[in-house]
C-alpha cells in the first residue's frame, strides 16, 4: 500500500469513529481530499486507492491537473474550495461539480448565468466568515439569512449548505456550532467544515463534508 492510501484509510477510520461517537449515521460525512499545490503524480495514488472526491482552491491550477484526470476517471467529483472571481465563473462551472465559496451577489449571479448557459447544475455552498476576520472571504454570520434569500428569490439559485474556515488561532468548536445553527435556521442540510487539524470535532458537530489536505498528501510547499 502506498502511504497516501494508508493516510486515507486512517482518516476514514477516524471519521467513522467520530460519527459513531456523535450517534450519526455511518458514512454521512464525505471526505474531500484537498490536492491543491500537489501535482498529478501525487494525486494518482489516491485515485488508484479508489478515492474520487477532490478539492482545489484555484481554477487555473485545477484545470491543468484535472481535465486530463477526468478523462481517465469520469466519476471524479471536483470541489472548488477557494475564492472565486466572476471572470473565472465560466471555467469554474465547466470544471467543478461543487462550489463551496459563494459569498457575494456578483458571484451568485455569475454562477447562475453560467449554469444556465452550460446546462450544468452544481451543488452550491455559501461561505460564512464565522470569525468575522477582515482578511477572510465569506458572508458575515448576521447577513447569512439575507444573502440566502437573495440567492433563492432574486437569483433562483438553490443553495445546499454552508461552509466555514475558523480562525487559525481559535478553538474551532464554537465556529462549527455557529455554522450549524445558521444552517438549521435557514433549512439547509449540508455543512462543509473541518480540515486536517480539526475534522473529528467537525464530524461530531455535524459536518457532511470535511476538507482534508495535509493529513493525506503531506506538508504543502508553496514554492
Ligand atoms: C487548504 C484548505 C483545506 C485543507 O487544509 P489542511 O489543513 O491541509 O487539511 C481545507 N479547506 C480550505 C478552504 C483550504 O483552502
Amino acid at each position: 500500500m502506498s502511504e497516501i492510501s494508508d493516510e486515507l484509510s486512517s482518516i476514514r477510520d477516524k471519521i467513522a469513529s467520530a460519527e459513531k461517537l456523535a450517534g450519526r449515521e455511518s458514512g454521512s460525512t464525505r471526505l474531500i481530499a484537498v490536492s491543491k499545490t500537489f501535482d498529478v503524480e501525487h494525486i494518482r495514488p489516491a485515485l488508484v486507492a479508489g478515492h474520487r472526491i477532490f478539492g482545489e482552491n484555484r481554477v487555473q491550477e485545477a484545470q491543468g491537473k484535472w481535465l486530463g484526470l477526468k478523462d481517465e476517471y469520469p466519476d471524479i467529483q471536483l470541489h472548488l474550495i477557494g475564492p472565486l472571481q466572476s471572470n473565472k465563473a465560466e471555467d469554474a462551472v465547466a470544471l467543478f461539480d461543487v462550489i463551496h465559496t459563494i459569498d457575494r451577489e456578483k458571484i451568485a449571479k455569475a454562477i447562475r448565468k453560467e449554469m444556465e448557459k452550460q446546462g450544468r447544475n452544481l451543488e452550491l455552498f455559501v461561505q460564512v466568515n464565522t470569525g468575522k476576520e477582515p482578511q477572510k472571504a465569506g458572508i458575515l454570520p448576521e447577513e447569512t439569512g439575507q444573502f440566502l434569500e437573495f440567492c433563492r428569490q432574486e437569483c433562483g439559485l438553490r443553495i445546499a449548505g454552508l461552509m466555514c474556515i475558523p480562525p487559525v488561532d481559535e478553538n474551532p468548536g464554537p465556529h462549527f456550532a455557529l455554522l450549524r445553527k445558521l444552517a438549521e435556521e435557514n433549512g439547509l442540510q449540508q455543512l462543509s467544515m473541518g480540515m486536517s487539524s480539526d475534522f473529528e470535532t467537525a464530524v461530531e458537530m455535524g459536518a457532511t463534508y470535511v476538507r482534508i489536505g495535509s493529513a493525506i498528501f503531506g506538508h504543502r510547499d508553496y514554492g
